[in-house]
């Protein structure tokens, strides 16, 4: 890229080395770069993404969501292991935008998924805690690409069951699981949530022991509402299945349907076209965010747009007016 000092693109070219032959302090250090606020590591890591472009895109993409208990990460360390056994590589990655107040995602915490973390196939990164949702959702997403580019066929990116973290999950996967505790009732609140016309999936977790017979009715359950609902895609109606994370019942019944659903996507050409539309909604929220970063970091620019927001509250300002202000700002 123009005005780079050669030492710092030899820098790129020895991590991008690194990475593509899949070393993990490489992968390691470059998902830092990315998750960096430095301007310059900022564009380091623009430089190192597309240098690796050609390499990614080719693993299952899979987002997996639930309220906090309903074992999602139980899930992945089964799954996971599950995948590793069958010659996969299984990146797990995370979107959690609280992480940004508490200091500290709990999704994607190593000791919560203890046998996936002491494995050499496995690569388990919490979520970056970068103020906004927009933000922290661009990250996880480049840091996805530097997870294929670096081997990982399988990425899982988990995030917890709160609306816009799931849109924003759902937006970069290709197939959106939601767990689901046994016990119908305060489940179903899923349903009117909308969660459902995110998800390619219902599982029930914890079909195990005295559950087996509430995980059933609790299946019926969804499956009646599901009915009932369009499907997302004329091509796929959403399954329910039953399993359990503890003990691995249901494991393979519920990868199969991951790859049932990728076949008929892919015989459709709706993976693909979903996969194009993802990629520009990626370009303009990265363009939105970019945007905002510059009118929130330089100080002139903030001080000139808390003024005219006093205004437009004051009744002073129409806000199309001042809307076309801040945007001629930005020029
Ligand atoms: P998360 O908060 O969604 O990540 O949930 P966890 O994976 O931490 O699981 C929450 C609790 O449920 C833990 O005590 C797990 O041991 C338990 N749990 C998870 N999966 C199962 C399961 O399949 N069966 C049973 N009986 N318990 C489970």
């Amino acid at each position: 890229m123009s005005g780079r000092v050669p030492a710092e693109s030899a820098k790129i070219n020895e991590l991008a080395n690194g990475l593509r032959a899949g070393h993990r302090a490489a992968l390691a250090r470059a998902i830092t770069l990315i998750e960096s606020r430095r301007a310059d590591h900022q564009a380091a890591a623009r430089e190192l993404v597309q240098a690796l472009l050609p390499r990614t895109g080719k693993a299952i993409r899979v987002g997996i969501t639930g309220s906090p208990g309903v074992g999602k990460s139980t899930t992945i360390d089964t799954l996971g292991m599950y995948l590793i056994e069958r010659g996969h590589q299984v990146a797990v990655l995370a979107v959690d935008p609280s992480s940004a107040r508490s200091g500290g995602s709990i999704l994607g915490d190593k000791t919560r998924m203890a046998k996936l973390a002491a494995s050499d196939h496995a690569y388990i990164r919490p979520s970056p805690s970068s103020g906004t949702l927009g933000g922290v959702a661009a990250k996880t997403r480049e840091a996805m690409l530097l997870c294929e580019a670096s081997g990982f066929d399988v990425v899982l990116v988990e995030t917890v069951g709160i609306g816009q973290s799931e849109t924003a999950v759902s937006d970069m996967t290709d197939f959106f699981l939601a767990l689901m505790l046994p016990g119908a009732g305060d489940e179903l609140q899923g349903i009117k949530k909308g969660l459902v016309e995110l998800a390619d999936m219902i599982a029930i977790n914890k079909a195990d022991g005295d559950n087996i017979k509430r995980a059933n009715i609790a299946a019926a359950d969804y499956r009646g509402a599901l009915h009932i609902l369009s499907p997302r895609s004329e091509h796929w109606q959403p399954p329910v299945v039953t399993y359990s994370a503890l003990t691995g019942t249901g494991i393979a019944e519920l990868w199969q349907k991951v790859q049932d659903h990728r076949n008929a996507m892919m015989a459709s050409g709706e993976f693909a076209s979903r996969r194009r539309e993802q990629q520009v909604k990626w370009m303009w929220s990265m363009l939105e965010n970019r945007m905002m970063a510059r009118l929130r970091s330089d100080a002139a620019m903030r001080a000139k747009v808390r003024k005219i927001e006093t205004e437009v509250a004051e009744g002073r300002i129409a806000a199309a007016l001042a809307a076309e202000t801040i945007a001629e700002l930005l020029q």
